[in-house]
């Protein structure tokens, strides 16, 4: 590091200064330029977003919506978010309950300026995203992991052990189901008695379940949405880059109860004073028009899973369980302590991308996670280095 660098360093905050670099992006800009590489590290698709939503946001640019836009989003927008939740849950949902934001990510960031203070605690069943990590610490905010287990039947989550890591400092129970990168998917029981929790102790549920239509034991993954009622604390994040292909737009929502609509709004306006105007009648389509589209993704994905899952299936030294939701799979490798390592080594040797299991939290080591939403082909010769490379162990 050059002097002028430690200086200029040393003239941000202490909260900037400790934010971790992100263990994904770090194998990935390590592998980035390398010709032929099959890319599974990330947490998206191979599919451009379809036609029929960039016509729509081609077509607003067009005709002019390139002014400020309402920084909950426009009222359109709003109504279509409820519509689709009213259709895909059966209950009623209000445009005043949604705020749109840019990308899930953002959703994450208000979520966590909305609740957590310097000092505050949030827990977090690990291993987990590892911008959750980010967000919180950002705000001063402090995580308690909870290492979930892992076994013949997959990733588990004892939920005496979540409920006993809270403490008088907890603002928060972090809830991601399914979950990125395990897969784990809470069953309604649990959110039952998460929720009976939240609500004993005064604590908010920040909700994360942006996977719940890539659920794969039925149609759609058991949700908090069915259980909750109007005065419980619970904000859900969501998006638009899953299910619509459209990891690039930056769009997304805090579902929030509506009482602090005037609050999430002002925090909207000082951050980023609201979604690109012409990205929002694109969401509009996308939302009801792109079910089709949706479906697609969710059977791509559907595919992939068989397609990894089929290729590591008994085979030793490798140990999983067939992921209940979510586009991923983190398996674990046998003798593997430095996934890290391991996974810029696959770049290097198998020209395969995958994301080290570390990057998720300590519970993670020692495993790989790679995305199968992607096309079949490219799938089954990634699955063809990663099992090479396996063999030559
Ligand atoms: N939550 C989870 C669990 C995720 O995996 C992601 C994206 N990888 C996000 C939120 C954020 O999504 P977005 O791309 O919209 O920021």
């Amino acid at each position: 590091m050059t002097r002028t660098q430690h200086e200029l360093l040393q003239a941000a905050t202490p909260s900037a200064r400790a934010l971790p670099e992100s263990g994904i992006v770090e194998v990935f800009n390590y592998g980035r330029t390398r010709e032929g590489l099959i890319p599974l590290w990330a947490g998206e698709g191979d599919t451009p977003t379809p036609a029929l939503i960039c016509d729509a946001a081609a077509a607003a640019l067009k005709d002019g919506a390139t002014f400020y836009t309402y920084q909950r989003g426009m009222p359109p927008i709003r109504q279509a978010l409820a519509d689709y939740f009213a259709g895909l849950y059966q209950r009623a949902f209000t445009p005043d309950e949604f705020f749109l934001t840019c990308g899930g990510m953002q959703a994450i960031q208000m979520a966590v300026q909305l609740i957590v203070g310097d000092g505050d605690e949030v827990v977090v069943p690990s291993p987990a995203w590892p911008n959750f990590h980010g967000a919180i610490l950002s705000r001063g905010g402090r995580i308690r992991e909870v290492d979930m287990r892992f076994g013949n039947d997959g990733w588990t989550l004892d939920l005496d052990e979540l409920f006993a890591a809270v403490t008088p400092k907890t603002r928060a129970l972090f809830i991601n189901t399914p979950s990125n990168p395990t897969g784990w998917t809470a069953s309604q029981d649990d959110l039952r008695a998460i929720l009976a929790f939240a609500r004993e102790r005064g604590l908010w549920i920040i909700a994360d379940e942006i996977y719940g239509r890539f659920y794969w034991k039925g149609e759609l993954a058991p949700s908090l949405q069915t259980l909750r009622e109007p005065d419980d604390r619970i904000v859900f994040v969501q998006t638009f880059s899953k299910n619509w292909a459209m990891t690039g737009w930056r769009m997304g929502w805090l579902q929030a109860p509506a009482e602090l609509g005037q609050t999430i709004e002002n925090m909207i306006q000082y951050n980023t004073s609201g979604v690109p105007t012409f990205h929002q009648p694109a969401g509009v389509v996308a939302l009801s028009e792109g079910q089709s589209i949706a479906r697609e993704q969710i059977d791509r994905a559907a595919r992939g899973r068989d397609i990894v899952c089929s290729a590591l299936d008994g085979r030793e030294g490798v140990s999983f369980a067939w992921p209940d939701g979510a586009f991923y799979l983190l398996f674990k490798i046998d003798g593997v302590t430095d996934s890290l390592k391991m996974a810029l080594q696959l770049v290097d040797e198998a020209n395969l991308g995958l994301a080290p299991g570390a990057a998720f939290g300590q519970a993670g080591e020692g495993a790989f996670r790679l995305c199968y939403l992607r096309s079949p082909d490219q799938l089954e010769t990634a699955m063809a280095r990663l099992t090479g490379w396996l063999d030559k162990r």
